[in-house]
């Protein structure tokens, strides 16, 4: 079976990004691949968390992604900090991380602007811990959305450097998503994608009540009507079309897109039937998630076992990767 890796950080509340970029396609690989999915805690603490929020983070996260539909009797489902074997190997591939190219990371330069008076080693680092993450499972396969690709050839650059340097231990890994292109969810606002930690009014979140959705759906922006026939359509209305693929049946889709074509659509009537379909969506994930959220007995034993067949794993990588580094004295 091939070896699956992806993570979420526990910054906050899950979103529609998150359910489309990632967890739809967990949801689809547990039932055929080796899957390891964690909660990245240590990621998350590049922005300072209220340690009370990050506990409760981490609970969430677990619950959402196993209200959502993720098995963890088919997966390993734990925690970033349970498995120092990925702290270790972060160690190792410093080595082989340059500065340089690290500070020519995107993400990095976004997170300079946005947090100027935090700017810590952990953020710089940030695509060397990720590949650790990776790389401890020699996964195949990543699925992640659009936003974390430039990432992942990171990762793969790493894999290439040990491989070449010490010998070869680490297959590279590819970003995946089923159905070919990578996920990118937009926010409703038209500026940049979904977040946990941004502009939470532009972002539908998989706790929001029914009438948060619909509030933040009929707030969504729009243009001032459809554009002439054969003329690009413009983000904002491809951005709620794109919305309504996820959620609405073939035919909604179909009647939306006609009369838009015709020039007879109502925006306000398509936030309408997008505000029903998401509602349909999100509120079974919501209900269940919020009943598991406070079962602490049972997300920490799914915690435990996860933790075990992920070190499992993870020893088994690190001791190969010492070995290869000639750190084997006994
Ligand atoms: P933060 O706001 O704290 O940066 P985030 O919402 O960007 O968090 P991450 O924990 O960094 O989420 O990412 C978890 C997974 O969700 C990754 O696979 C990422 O690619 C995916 N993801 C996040 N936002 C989106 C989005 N808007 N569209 C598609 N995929 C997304």
């Amino acid at each position: 079976k091939e070896i699956v890796v992806s993570g979420i950080r526990s910054t906050g509340y899950l979103h529609l990004g998150n359910y489309f970029g990632a967890i739809r396609n967990y949801i689809r690989m547990q039932e055929t691949f080796n899957c390891y999915f964690f909660v990245a805690d240590w990621h998350s603490l590049t922005t300072h968390p209220d340690p009370k929020d990050l506990r409760s983070n981490v609970f969430r996260v677990l619950a959402e992604n196993i209200a959502s539909g993720l098995d963890p009797e088919k997966v390993a489902l734990y925690v970033q900090s349970d498995i120092p074997e990925i702290a270790e190997l972060y160690l190792l591939l410093n080595m082989l991380a340059y500065k340089g190219e690290l500070e020519r990371v995107p993400t990095f330069k976004d997170k300079v602007r946005l947090q100027p008076e935090n700017v810590n080693a952990g953020l710089l680092t940030y695509p060397v811990l990720m590949s650790a993450d990776i790389l401890i499972h020699r996964a195949v396969k990543v699925p992640v959305g659009k936003d974390q690709e430039q990432h992942l050839e990171m990762a793969c650059h790493y894999a290439q450097r040990f491989n070449s340097r010490y010998g070869e231990l680490f297959p590279e890994p590819v970003a995946f998503n089923f159905g070919d292109n990578l996920v990118k969810i937009p926010s409703l606002d038209g500026e940049g994608k979904m977040s946990k930690s941004e502009n939470q009014m532009a972002t539908l979140y998989l706790s929001d009540s029914d009438e948060l959705i619909r509030k933040k759906l009929s707030k969504a922006k729009t243009d001032s009507g459809p554009a002439e026939p054969g003329a690009p359509m413009s983000d904002s209305i491809s951005n709620l079309f794109l919305l309504m693929e996820q959620v609405s049946t073939p035919e909604v889709i179909k009647h939306f897109r006609d009369t838009y074509e015709n020039q007879s659509i109502r925006y306000g009537d398509m936030k309408k039937q997008l505000g029903d379909d998401m509602v349909n969506f999100i509120a079974p994930i919501r209900e269940k998630a919020l009943a598991l959220q406070h079962d602490q007995t049972y997300l920490n034993r799914i915690m435990k076992e996860g933790a075990e067949k992920a070190r499992e794993s993870a020893a088994q990588t690190l001791q190969q990767a010492r070995k290869l580094i000639g750190i084997h004295y006994y």
